[in-house]
């Protein structure tokens, strides 16, 4: 069992809780960055899934909320999945601290969090946090 499920499960949880480096696939990072570019200037919103130690794919969230903003997100409402590890949203302002809403709303779902700020460049345009806000360390894997 990864690390992930680990945390998610609740599996030795005082051991397992520290996760000090998020490792992203560096295609997942790619995929992002173009489909964040392509929706702009809305905001794009979609969860991670991980497999192993790795995020591996990013599940977009349903047609039905897609472009409307954080409000309309109801991480919940999805299909239960034990791979599916946090979220990640573009800020088209290019702040890359999450906001209160972001705070309140999907950083209670899953563990890591990714905000992507305009204008998309590059990795160093992603931004990781644990679901308290607290600024995580990340890695691109191949
Ligand atoms: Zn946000």
């Amino acid at each position: 069992m990864s690390r992930f499920l680990k945390k998610i499960l609740g599996v030795n949880e005082s051991k397992e809780y520290n996760i000090s480096k998020v490792k992203i696939k560096r295609k997942v990072v790619e995929g992002v960055l173009e489909a964040c570019r392509n929706v702009h200037p809305r905001e794009f919103i979609g969860l991670l899934r991980a497999e192993g130690d790795a995020i591996t794919e990013i599940i977009l969230a349903p047609a039905s909320v897609y472009g409307k903003g954080l409000a309309q997100f109801h991480p919940h409402m999805l299909p239960f999945d034990f791979s599916l590890v946090g979220s990640i949203h573009s800020h088209p302002s290019g702040s890359g601290r999450p906001s209160t809403q972001d705070l309140n709303s999907m950083f209670n779902f899953g563990f890591v969090h990714i905000i992507v700020t305009f204008p998309y460049r590059n990795y160093q345009d992603l931004h990781v946090y644990d679901k308290k806000g607290k600024p995580m360390q990340s890695e691109i894997v191949e």
